[in-house]
């Protein structure tokens, strides 16, 4: 995984920016019904960081609850969608687009595949073998 241990990103308005220390955890697609519904996109990328090491360092999301136990933060200016977070959880889920080194989080699988159109084409390049 990454050796890159701060990243930083922000909404596409520019209100909102942040900074995430600590090693990223899985990175990886989700084309499950809530996100193709939340981003209107049939894939989102997304990557976990310790909760601990998360700084806005300007602007503040706002929350909306989109499951009994999950929020999920968008930037209420631009509209967003930056983050997935469980209630009680140590990591928050950013999503792959807003942060400025996406290059260094490969995306390692493909959550609800079956969900995505069936037109879709998605390498997972981070994929282990016999993954
Ligand atoms: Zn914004
Ligand atoms: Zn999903």
């Amino acid at each position: 995984m990454a050796k890159r241990k701060v990243f930083t990103g922000g909404c596409l308005c520019g209100n909102i920016r942040f900074r995430a220390d600590g090693a990223p955890i899985w990175p990886h697609f989700c084309s499950c019904t809530m996100c193709q519904k939340w981003t209107g996109a049939p894939v989102v990328g997304w990557v976990d960081f310790p909760l601990s090491g998360l700084t806005w360092t300007q602007g503040a999301p706002k929350l909306v609850r989109t499951t009994p136990k999950t929020q999920r933060g968008f930037c209420p200016d631009c509209g967003s969608g930056l983050f997935a977070l469980d209630d009680g959880a140590e990591n928050i889920c950013l999503t792959i687009g807003i942060i400025d080194q996406k290059n260094s989080l490969v995306p390692e699988s493909h959550s609800y595949r079956g969900k995505a159109p069936k037109w879709l084409c998605v390498e997972v390049p981070g994929k282990k073998p016999g993954a």
